[in-house]
């Protein structure tokens, strides 16, 4: 591996201060209740950055008081619809203003690359404050031609208070999937940031308070997911619940949220999306495209393409061009320039990784490249592929979240899509090839939230995102985000001269 070198030198100091740590409680940064806080560290060293205040219940209550009452007393839920949209792209302009530094703290605290950070993540969360804030003011109701001598309408207003829980590995992506929509349509809100993450979240929602946003619409609080998440999902004064994060805690929460006061909850949880590369098209572009679907974001993406189904008459090819694409992949530091792949986001993880690529050898899988960790210090993992993957082998099965591929071989249509949908999960799906024919019957075949056909990982904010099966419930982004942060309200008024 030409880059083991570059993962031991020492870290590039990342060109941002470090300002706010605390929670954002009803606008004003504060300590926890309890003092306490918790240490946030650098996956290319598992040094630690800094400690930042640690949530419990108590701070919980606190923001969801302050939630309250800015939503019950005002002003937001009854500004005019425009001045809360222009807020919001006001917010977006000051992001946008502080774009570098918010993704220097992001890649700091995260191990994604810069160039990711400050050139795609960033523009998106952007791009998604605009595109909700261009919502705000075109949420209307409806008139319904009802039977009798009735005037009907239909209201569309908002929730309440939102409780929200985001993961570590796109931390202000999740936040701006949640906030966007949530404050858009006039809601407050409660975000709790993942404990690996908490750092850019407290830079930007303070810019939403330069912005003009009144105190208490947008609280977050930082700390673990037993302590703080727990105490949001079951809060009686939480009136919406939405989630991103794994599957097992996405069923905790459920029930935490089914036994305190019924709030109604979106989930967003994981995934073992198949890349389906089709016999006709060019290989070397079909590589890259799995490659890119796994590798991306160190393979930390709740869509990773982490089953590569490749037909038998290009599997030799595909397999031997993929180890060449994997062994070029230049991983090391974020933040030095032209590195695809920084650390795993930390300990934990990179355990879990091995463990799983030990699997794989014990499970019979070939071992094409990488396998091991690069270099003696962080949390960097060798670009891995594993070729003759069967589908009941544990690394075909479990969400790995790394930067491992499996590549299976099938041998016709029908039996890919059987095999592609045998997965208790169903976020999304990649498709390669030319038949038009073959991509239509996949695409409608496919039992998956989403499906890219020629392309792999892309977003758009009017594009809902979500899961079929365990991979979650309700979806994110586009028009079907705004409908989960509202209730429906139906109004019937008796005509007096209904004749008119
Ligand atoms: P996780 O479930 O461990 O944690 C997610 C969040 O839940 C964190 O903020 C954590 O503190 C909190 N949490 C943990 N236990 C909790 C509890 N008992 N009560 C309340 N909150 C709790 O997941 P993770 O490891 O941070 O993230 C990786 C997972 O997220 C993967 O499975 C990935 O597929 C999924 N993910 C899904 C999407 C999507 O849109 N479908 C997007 C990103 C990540």
């Amino acid at each position: 591996f030409a880059t083991a070198a570059v993962v031991e030198e020492e870290p590039i100091t990342p060109p941002v201060q470090i300002n706010h740590t605390q929670h954002l409680i009803n606008g004003k940064f504060v300590d926890s209740a309890s003092g306490k806080t918790f240490p946030t560290f650098d996956p290319r060293t598992g040094e630690v950055i800094t400690h930042v205040s640690q949530g419990e219940v108590e701070d919980v209550n606190r923001a969801v008081a302050a939630a309250r009452k800015a939503f019950d007393e005002g002003p937001w839920p009854k500004m005019t619809a425009y001045e809360r949209s222009r807020i919001l792209f006001r917010a977006a302009d000051l992001i946008e203003k502080h774009n570098d530094e918010i993704a220097a703290l992001e890649s700091w605290d995260s191990g994604k690359t810069y160039e990711q950070s400050s050139l795609v993540e960033i523009p998106m969360v952007i791009r998604y404050m605009r595109y909700y804030a261009g919502w705000a003011d075109k949420i209307h109701g409806l008139v319904v031609p009802a039977d009798g001598p009735h005037h009907v309408q239909v209201l569309y207003e908002p929730i309440g208070v939102a409780g929200q829980i985001i993961p570590w590995n796109f931390p202000l992506v999740m936040f701006a999937w949640k906030v966007g929509p949530a404050l858009a349509c006039g809601n407050t809100v409660i975000i709790k940031t993942a404990q690996q993450t908490p750092l850019s979240a407290l830079y930007v929602a303070k810019l939403f308070h330069e912005a003009g946003l009144p105190d208490g619409v947008l609280n977050v609080v930082s700390g673990y997911g037993p302590t703080a998440g727990a105490a949001l999902a079951s809060h009686m004064d939480v009136d919406k619940l939405a989630f991103t994060g794994s599957t097992p805690t996405g069923k905790v929460v459920m029930e935490l949220a089914a036994k305190s006061n019924l709030k109604s909850v979106i989930l967003e949880l994981g995934g073992k999306s198949p890349m389906i590369v089709l016999e006709d098209g060019d290989v070397d572009q079909a590589v890259e495209l799995a490659h890119s679907a796994l590798f991306f974001n160190q393979g930390q993406c709740c869509c990773a393409g982490s089953r590569t189904f490749v037909h038998e008459r290009v599997y030799d090819e595909f397999v031997e061009k993929s180890k060449a694409r994997a062994l070029k992949r230049v991983v090391g530091d974020p933040f030095r320039k032209g590195v695809e792949q920084g650390p795993q986001i930390d300990g934990d993880q990179f355990n879990r990784i091995l463990h799983y690529i030990k699997s794989g050898i014990d499970g019979g899988a070939s071992l094409v490249t990488g396998g091991d960790r690069l270099g003696s210090k962080g949390f960097y993992i060798q670009p891995t592929i594993f070729s003759d993957v069967k589908d009941d082998m544990i690394i075909a099965k479990e969400e790995i979240f790394g930067p491992v591929q499996s590549i299976f071989k099938f041998s016709d249509l029908d039996e890919v899509i059987r095999r592609s949908n045998a997965s208790p999960f169903g976020l999304a799906a990649g498709v390669f090839t030319n038949n038009m024919d073959n991509a239509n019957t996949l695409m409608r075949a496919l039992r998956v939230g989403t499906v890219w056909i020629n392309c792999y990982g892309v977003f758009d904010a009017a594009l809902p995102f979500g899961g079929y099966k365990m991979s979650g419930q309700g979806r994110e982004k586009g028009i079907d985000s705004l409908k989960a942060y509202l209730e429906v309200k139906s109004v019937v008024t008796t005509l007096k001269n209904p004749a008119w």
